[in-house]
């Protein structure tokens, strides 16, 4: 609990009006986008420098103080919920540009900024910063969680395009790692320590990026398939084949069917992959194009070459699967499994989940980053149905254990947060331990993000 001597300091430190104990403040950052419970923190603090974050973690080290970071909210794994109360620092406020560097296809940004306004700005130069979920989100909460979305493929994790990261100790040291170099093999790469950690060692507050330039051509395409098996095991030749889209992304048939309805689209309902290719030039495209007709001969149906505007409405669409649901069907709950798997075990990973859900006797929709090999599950129970949700859970775990079985992952890309602490001694063994230890050299009072990922 914090005292007012407490909530007096903090408010020397960043003034009264950047601090709120107010109800309405404390329910909004209760939660995230998850099915997880909500819980309130005791006071929010919107900090606007590392000098303003490393005072408050100071103080809350000395105290004992739990502190979670929380930047647009939208994890769907309990992330950022405050399970332990104490403070929340909202970094919405550290959301400048601070330089872009053209010729070096950089540019470092305040851990608040989100990437959409980041990619705004980034157009002037001709580049961008692809790592893409689909949701609002920082590019500070997107390294927290190393987030991905759907043009990892081609271009890699938000982790991969981390040059520098400053960060601010649990003890208020304020420490930079990493280089400007593209490369380096000096000392531990102590920044990938900080990529994914979900806000458990310290607080990120600036990011250096290595940014890509925009693409000039786009090239879209769309593959129906008579059965799911046939559908996922075209992911693995298409990759085998050695072609490398941009995004290469899978959808059951219940799910076509909804999009179709919901966005005035008229697609085949029957299992789907939809694919990006982006390059400098047309022909280079046409080749891979031609390529995947070859690997997609026996599909049902194939669109291929499909223009900018036809392109960027199935993509807006495949944005908006989250909130189609939520349309199609108000009131709903759903938990958004996150698994990824090996891509020769892609099929029996869709076929599993498929009979997972059925033999609970639940609804859901498949949907995923196929050509990475994952795959999310959006499984619905109606809240307040115990006995309903409970089923959802444990067809949740049912998918993940499976996953873990196949030599995959608890997670592709959401993160542990709350929901998947349970799988991480099946997944880890005894590299957990080595984990914990990790946690505890640098936050030795466990004041971070307390009750994550462990
Ligand atoms: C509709 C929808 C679709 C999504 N699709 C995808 C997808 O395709 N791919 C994907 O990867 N994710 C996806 N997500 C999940 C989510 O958008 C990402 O995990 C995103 O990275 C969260 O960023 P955020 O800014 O909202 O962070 P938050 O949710 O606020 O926080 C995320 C975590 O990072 C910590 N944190 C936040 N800022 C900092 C900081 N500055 N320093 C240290 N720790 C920090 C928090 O404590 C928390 O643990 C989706 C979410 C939604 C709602």
């Amino acid at each position: 609990m914090l005292s007012g001597e407490d909530l007096d300091r903090l408010r020397a430190i960043v003034g009264p009006e950047r601090l709120s104990t107010g109800e309405s403040e404390l329910e909004l950052h209760s939660k995230d986008e998850s099915y997880h419970p909500p819980s309130r923190p005791e006071v929010v603090i919107w900090p606007r420098s590392a000098e303003e974050i490393s005072a408050i973690l100071k103080l809350a080290n000395s105290r004992g103080i739990p502190v979670t970071p929380w930047a647009g909210g939208t994890s769907l794994e309990g992330n950022p919920i405050p399970i332990r109360g104490g403070i929340v620092l909202d970094m919405r406020l550290m959301d400048r540009l601070l330089w872009v560097k053209p010729q070096d296809l950089q540019a470092r940004v305040e851990a608040g900024l989100d990437f959409v306004r980041l990619n705004k700005r980034l157009e002037r130069y001709g580049l961008f910063f692809p790592p893409d979920p689909g949701a609002v989100a920082t590019i500070g909460g997107m390294v927290a969680n190393d987030a991905k979305g759907v043009r990892a493929m081609k271009y890699g994790s938000t982790g991969d395009h981390v040059l520098e990261l400053e960060v601010v100790l649990p003890t208020g040291e304020i420490v930079e790692v990493g280089s400007r170099a593209w490369r380096s093999s000096s000392g531990y790469d102590l920044k990938r320590l900080f990529i994914g950690s979900e806000g458990t060692l310290g607080v990120i507050t600036a990011i250096t990026l290595r940014l890509q330039g925009l693409p000039a051509e786009f090239l879209a395409a769309v593959a129906s398939f008579a059965a799911l098996e046939e559908a996922a095991e075209a992911v693995a030749e298409l990759v085998g084949a050695g072609l490398i889209p941009a995004a290469l992304e899978f959808m059951d048939e219940e799910t076509v069917t909804l999009i179709n309805k919901f966005n005035g689209l008229a697609l085949p309902e029957s299992p789907t992959l939809f694919l990006e290719f982006q390059g400098s030039g047309r022909a280079a495209l046409e080749d891979d194009l031609q390529l995947m007709r070859e690997v997609c001969a026996d599909a049902l149906r194939l669109e291929a070459g499909l223009g900018r505007e036809e392109r960027d409405r199935l993509w807006e669409a495949r944005h908006l699967i989250h909130d189609t649901i939520r349309k199609a069907f108000p009131g709903i709950a759903g938990i958004v499994v996150d698994v990824a798997v090996p891509l020769s075990c892609y099929p029996e990973i869709v076929e599993y989940a498929k009979r997972a859900l059925k033999e609970h006797g639940l609804k859901g929709y498949l949907f995923g980053h196929a050509g990475l090999g994952g795959l999310h599950v959006e499984i619905l129970y109606h809240p307040g149905e115990r006995e309903e949700q409970a089923r959802a859970e444990a067809a949740n775990a049912a998918i993940v254990h499976r996953a873990l079985e196949l030599e995959g992952t608890a997670t592709g890309e959401h993160g542990v947060g709350l929901g998947k602490r349970r799988f991480m001694e099946k997944e880890h063994g005894l590299s957990l331990e080595l984990m914990r230890k990790i946690k505890a050299l640098l936050d030795p009072n466990g004041i971070m993000n307390p009750g994550k990922i462990f």
